[in-house]
């Protein structure tokens, strides 16, 4: 039967030996915390993940959520409201908020590697977690001192559960065509008047009282993103002394029939049907979209990690099944019929699948993990100069965070899927499921395309491009360093012809912006991307490999090992589990250099090339 695999030495890695941690753990904002704690943290959410998550992920995805529209109440699958609870009782919410509203007060890094974990077991339970926090989090940021008494401990505890409500029919990615009203009221209320579609876990039965953070456009205020408000619009009116009062005059009408994350209620929501709806504003009136702005970081990182997550997850049910099933006999044989039939591990083709899904998810990984690194060192940094230089370096790394990492999970599901072949396309085993509920994370906290617009329009040329700079310093230092390393010299090499290759996009695009050609920019900033994304992925690789290889020195060293002896290397692989994860990092970054770098020439000549045929042609309808 089914199952769903977890890589705990993996995430310790990046962790502890290519994060440098320790400058994070000495900050002030984290002196309690040591190594131990994280680690033990990120074994008790494999466990929280393997045993209370996933079993419910397969049944949940084949029942999928109901609407009742005699209640307009909503009744997740089975299991779910159960498990909800567990999780909250043991404080997995709010694990890097603020503990003085019931928060752990751990690095945003640490939830980043729990949650990839939850995520990979269970992606439409978790998003209930990731809105929530997420709508807590504005609430913390700019509500007044009321809004943070009344919702945040509740919120960041799970007791009361919350929403973003952006999206309206006409108004997906055009957030400014938003036409949902606010009313202000003597008592410095808003009464809130309008439909929002697709909002996630918009009405449930985990609990009573859900939060939305709602955008709304106050009469008078102006027209596009600049004239949105943000407001709190509980469910139901909470009392003085905490308890729910009356209900707030907001319905769901209706769920979304979808691809994936069934278990995910994706609902319709109707604001002020009888003219009863209040909501608070949540910071200044027509900053909503701005304040949103500033805290979208941990959302996109969140949905990015969802690719990261799935990514991890399908290598390690394709993995796992490719030692398994038999077929064919080994190449070796594969003349001779009557040879033993081979694990299917043993085919080149599928090697080169399985190594290209391990070299992307443990890259994913890698990524996820440092931005998340970067976030804690700006929150936590003692200096301006400190807390601006990490702070840029999240700007930058958010929308390929969120966009290549999406894009390459699904891609790496979609490996996983032909791995298993016929068997990968039923739905006896995990692979088909994250493929489809993988594919949601390019779409929705804005779309790809728009992640790339923003890097190329705001994020590379932001400070004059010094973050950009920052990130490409990054990439030179470790080259500088390694570029004659006694085993990586070779895929060092390569990894300088695709940085080069990154840097005359980078210069291509700054001639075209300051003569004013946007459209070639624009045109093709989702390739630029996902170039960028590429050389990115395999930097960390490298900064991992090189890691890598003086481990396994070491341990070399400790066995009395000698690396140029064949046999004994074999033998060492063969029986020493850590040698072989070492080893199998050092070959994932050549083989990604090697292997997959190279197109990254391929891609630049097509980014510079002037063609914009597709803003020529005429596209006639297809009869
Ligand atoms: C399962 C699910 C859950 C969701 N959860 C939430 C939620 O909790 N809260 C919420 O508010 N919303 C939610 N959404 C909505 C989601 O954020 C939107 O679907 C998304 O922003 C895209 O909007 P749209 O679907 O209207 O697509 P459109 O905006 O119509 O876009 C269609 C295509 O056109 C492209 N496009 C549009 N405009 C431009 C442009 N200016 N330049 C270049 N390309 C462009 C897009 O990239 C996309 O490829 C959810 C959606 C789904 C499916």
């Amino acid at each position: 039967m089914s199952e769903i695999y977890f890589d705990t030495r993996d995430t310790k890695f990046v962790l502890f030996d290519q994060i440098p941690i320790d400058d994070l753990l000495a900050t002030e904002k984290y002196a309690d915390i040591d190594r131990e704690d994280l680690e033990a943290m990120v074994e008790e959410a494999e466990k929280v993940a393997k045993d209370l998550l996933f079993p419910i992920c397969t049944e949940g995805d084949r029942e999928g959520c109901t609407f009742n529209a005699e209640d307009n109440s909503v009744t997740t699958p089975k299991g779910y409201k159960e498990a909800f609870e567990r999780f909250r009782q043991d404080d997995w919410m709010g694990i890097s908020y603020n503990p003085e509203y019931g928060g752990t007060g751990l690095p945003y890094l640490l939830a980043l590697a729990c949650s990839e974990y939850f995520v990979g077991a269970n992606p439409a339970f978790d998003l209930c977690t990731m809105l929530t926090t997420e709508c807590a989090h504005l609430i913390e940021a700019f509500g007044d001192e009321n809004l943070k008494d009344t919702y945040l401990e509740k919120m960041y505890t799970g007791e009361w559960t919350g929403t973003m409500c952006i999206t309206e029919p006409q108004a997906g990615t055009d957030v400014g065509a938003a036409k949902t009203k606010a009313t202000p009221q003597e008592d410095g209320t808003y009464l809130i008047e309008g439909t929002k579609i697709f909002i996630t876990f918009g009405e449930h039965d985990f609990t009573k009282q859900i939060v939305h953070a709602v955008l709304a456009r106050v009469e008078g205020d102006p027209e596009g993103t600049k004239g949105l408000s943000l407001f709190v619009v509980p469910k139901y009116l909470p009392n003085e002394d905490g308890s729910l009062g009356e209900f707030n005059d907001l319905k769901c009408t209706g769920i979304e029939h979808k691809m994936g994350i069934h278990a995910s209620p994706t609902c319709t929501l109707s604001f002020g049907d009888n003219g009863k709806c209040k909501g608070w504003l949540i910071g200044d009136r027509s900053k909503g979209m701005r304040q949103m702005f500033q805290m979208m970081n941990a959302a996109r990182l969140g949905v990015g990690l969802q690719g990261a997550a799935a990514a991890n997850a399908a290598y390690g049910v394709a993995l796992n099944y490719a030692k398994e099933r038999l077929q064919s006999p080994s190449f070796k044989n594969m003349k001779d019929p009557s040879a033993p039939k081979s694990e299917i591990i043993e085919h080149p083709d599928v090697r080169r699948m399985l190594l290209l899904q391990k070299a992307y998810a443990e890259g994913l990984r890698a990524m996820m993990l440092t931005a998340g690194y970067y976030e804690d060192m700006a929150e936590a940094a003692k200096t301006e100069e400190e807390r601006e230089k990490y702070k840029g370096l999240v700007e930058i790394m958010i929308p390929i965070c969120k966009a290549y990492a999406s894009d390459i999970g699904f891609k790496v599901c979609e490996l996983g899927v032909q791995v298993l072949g016929g068997y990968g396309y039923c739905a006896e085993y995990p692979a088909e499921q994250l493929l489809r509920d993988e594919k949601i994370a390019s779409i929705y906290e804005g779309t790809n395309g728009i992640q790339a617009m923003d890097l190329v329009g705001r994020k590379i040329t932001a400070k004059m491009g010094a973050n950009l700079m920052s990130v490409m310093a990054m990439m030179n230092d470790l080259l500088n360093e390694h570029r004659e390393h006694e085993e990586l010299k070779d895929a060092f090499q390569l990894f300088a012809v695709a940085r080069d290759a990154l840097n005359e996009c980078s210069m291509h695009f700054a001639t075209k912006g300051q003569s004013g050609d946007f459209l070639t920019v624009l045109f093709n900033a989702t390739p630029y991307l996902e170039l960028f994304g590429d050389v990115l992925l395999g930097y960390l690789l490298m900064q991992q490999a090189v890691i890598a290889h003086d481990k396994l020195n070491e341990l070399l060293k400790e066995k009395g090992v000698d690396p140029s002896k064949k046999r004994k290397m074999r033998k060492l692989l063969k029986d020493d589990r850590e040698a072989r994860y070492l080893d199998g990092k050092i070959k994932t970054a050549k083989f990604f250099c090697h292997k997959v770098l190279p197109l990254a020439q391929g891609k630049a000549a097509a980014i510079k090339e002037d063609d914009l045929s597709a803003m020529e042609v005429v596209f006639d309808p297809i009869e």
